[in-house]
């Protein structure tokens, strides 16, 4: 168990009683907290979390109860329902409520139905936003979700729907030729399909992809591959969600911001991925 960091001084908000603050905690390494994040925790009666919140997050708000809330990927959303009205009737018996989810809270994490309920209930909430996976954790890749010689646009994708299916309401061959970069979270189930309905699309099986697991965290895994390879260099690794899944040309910067191996010492694989031929900065 770590001390909990000390917040700077500061006039930081009070979490009162009977409300309940919505926070995001980051993708998984407690350095990518908010100070907000940190303040709630310092503070919090109780903590309702998800299955994508580190522990050692946790060990910095030991005075307050842990409730674990973790739902497994794209099953039933009844389970929502319980999860909201136990933050109203903690919210109502008097705790300070610290709803703790995942990256971002409004980012596929159903915070915004919960905040929304929350408030249909009459309960007063706070939101603060985290980092999301699939930005925080493709940059711990090295993987820079815009570049300007790759992409003006990216697109967020989730590879499960309410009912854990693919999610029957995305245009693939719109999100395809709409976005050079496209960052999927809860792909690794439905992989096959998603790979398949982007190479359906028009995507080349030669376009760059990573997958991208336990971002952040000291498990932090990645694969590079194809679109072509996708399915198959995914099953031999045995990788296993969470995972956040990279298509595009930004993936092939990760030869040179691989930051974490060249930390170790290890030298770039390449220094100009992109061809560029001459130095970024120059340009
Ligand atoms: N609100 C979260 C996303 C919740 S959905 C956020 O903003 O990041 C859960 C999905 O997020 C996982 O299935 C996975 O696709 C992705 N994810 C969250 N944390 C991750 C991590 N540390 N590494 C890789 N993927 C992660």
């Amino acid at each position: 168990m770590t001390d909990s960091p000390d917040l700077p001084a500061g006039n930081w908000p009070e979490l009162k009683p009977g409300w309940v603050w919505l926070c995001g905690a980051g993708p998984g390494d407690p350095g990518l907290l908010t100070l907000h994040a940190l303040n709630a925790l310092r503070q919090a009666d109780v903590i309702v979390f998800d299955a994508l919140v580190e522990p050692e997050i946790l060990d910095w708000a030991p005075q307050a109860e842990h409730i674990y809330a973790g739902k497994r990927g794209g099953k039933p959303s009844a389970k929502q329902r319980d999860i909201s009205l136990r933050l109203i009737d903690l919210a109502r018996s008097g705790k300070r409520v610290l709803r703790l989810k995942g990256g971002d809270p409004f980012v596929f994490g159903r915070g915004g139905e919960e905040a929304q309920t929350l408030i249909q209930h009459g309960v007063p909430v706070r939101i603060i936003p985290g980092i999301s996976a699939g930005i925080g954790g493709l940059a711990y890749a090295g993987i820079p979700v815009t570049h300007r010689d790759v992409n003006q646009s990216v697109t967020f994708v989730t590879g499960h729907d309410q009912s854990g299916e693919t999610p029957s309401s995305l245009d693939w061959k719109a999100i395809s030729d709409g976005s050079q970069v496209i960052v999927i979270y809860m792909g690794i189930k439905h992989i096959a399909r998603i790979a398949a309905a982007l190479r359906d699309a028009g995507r080349q099986m030669s376009e760059p992809c990573a997958v991208v697991v336990s971002a952040t965290t000291g498990d932090q895994q990645v694969l590079e591959t194809t679109l072509g390879s996708l399915e198959s260099d995914l099953s031999a690794s045995g990788l296993e969600p969470p995972a956040i899944i990279c298509v595009g040309r930004s993936v092939l910067m990760r030869q040179v911001l691989d930051w974490q191996s060249l930390a170790l010492g290890e030298a770039p694989r390449n220094l100009d991925p992109l061809g560029r031929g001459k130095p970024a900065e120059t340009a």
